[in-house]
């Protein structure tokens, strides 16, 4: 599909995924089978890439109601934007004309409470490598604690996964010349989303053309 398919066409079909998958209803012909995996061992074209949360409760192929092929999963604790993240989106945007991504945080992310527990009560013997995620997601996060906010934590989190997601996109927008380019030159679109672990419902908020929010 990749090169033949729009920005805002990827949003639709991911929509659609999430409202099947919402109602308890599987697309049969995106089951994994041994002939689609047969004809795309000759090459992918996925249709967007999706930065999403490592969290067991997030599978991206799942919760969008999609088979072998069709999304290039990006998966890190916190849906963070390290290097590689760039340059794994970079990848699958020169290399398969994949014209949407999407940050996809969740409702109760560990990896935002960690912050924002380290932030409120710093402890000292927490591991280096689990400190390079918490050190990405604290700038998003870390003016939120300075609001009446603290004084209500569940509203905290709520507000501070919407505040990593919005910082992520950010960061995928203006952190790589060569995302800045195709965002201006071949209309990709990057766009924050949040799932529910409730509800299952992906809201797309933030970076959706209005028309279409
Ligand atoms: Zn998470």
């Amino acid at each position: 599909m990749g090169r033949l398919i729009s920005a805002l066409e990827s949003l639709a079909l991911l929509r659609e995924g999430n409202q099947r998958f919402v109602a308890d209803i599987r697309n049969q012909e995106a089951l994994p089978g041994r002939d689609r995996r047969l004809e795309l061992a000759a090459g992918q074209e996925p249709f967007a890439a999706i930065l999403g949360c490592s969290d067991s409760r997030v599978p991206v192929e799942i919760v969008f109601d999609q088979g072998l092929g069709a999304l290039f999963v990006i998966r890190v604790a916190g849906n963070i934007v390290a290097p590689s993240q760039v340059g794994s989106v970079e990848f699958a945007a020169e290399q398969f004309g994949t014209r949407l991504v999407v940050v996809l945080g969740h409702s109760r992310c560990g990896a935002i409470n960690v912050t924002l527990s380290q932030l409120q009560r710093p402890k000292e013997n927490q591991s280096r490598n689990l400190h390079s995620i918490v050190d990405l997601i604290r700038p998003s996060v870390e003016d939120l604690l300075a609001t009446d906010l603290k004084y209500d934590l569940d509203r905290l989190l709520v507000c501070a996964v919407r505040a990593n997601i919005r910082a992520s996109v950010n960061h995928l927008r203006h952190g790589s010349a060569v995302i800045e380019q195709l965002i201006r030159n071949d209309h990709l679109l990057v766009v924050g989303a949040e799932y529910s672990l409730e509800t299952g419902v992906v809201d797309f908020f933030d970076g959706v053309p209005e028309d279409l929010g």
